[in-house]
């Protein structure tokens, strides 16, 4: 079930600007802002505003705002300076896919050459 927002999520509370983050970009429905733990030069996060667990929920419930993600994503890499060196959208979701924050947000990484397989 989905909820415009959730009192106790994190990235809620960012989007909505009440706990401070290092904001790229602030849509209506889409916020950029910087990792705090950042795994490469460039690391930053996109969410949508309203709560959503995951990725995956977002394409069910909300195909568009799906899009609205990736798209961010890339322009926020192209703002960046990584269109010619390239970059990696990561999307983890769920306990074996290493998701620590249940909000759905799109990880942006580059500025360095990523290693495969991931860890
Ligand atoms: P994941 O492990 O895919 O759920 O990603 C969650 C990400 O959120 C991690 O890379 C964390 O470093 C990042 N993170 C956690 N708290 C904050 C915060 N307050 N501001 C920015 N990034 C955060």
């Amino acid at each position: 079930m989905t909820e415009p927002v959730s009192e106790q999520c994190l990235f809620c509370a960012i989007g909505a600007g009440e706990i401070a983050a290092s904001v790229v970009k602030d849509y209506e429905d889409v916020m950029v802002f910087r990792d705090v733990s950042p795994q490469a030069p460039v690391h930053l996060l996109v969410i949508p505003k309203a709560h959503h667990p995951n990725l995956d929920e977002v394409l069910r419930e909300n195909p568009q705002l799906g899009v609205r993600l990736l798209s961010a994503a890339c322009q926020a890499a192209n703002a960046e300076g990584l269109e010619s060196s390239g970059y990696r959208l990561v999307a983890n979701t769920g306990s074996d896919g290493g998701q620590t924050v249940a909000h759905a947000h799109v990880h942006v990484l580059g500025g360095r050459a990523m290693a495969w397989p991931p860890g």
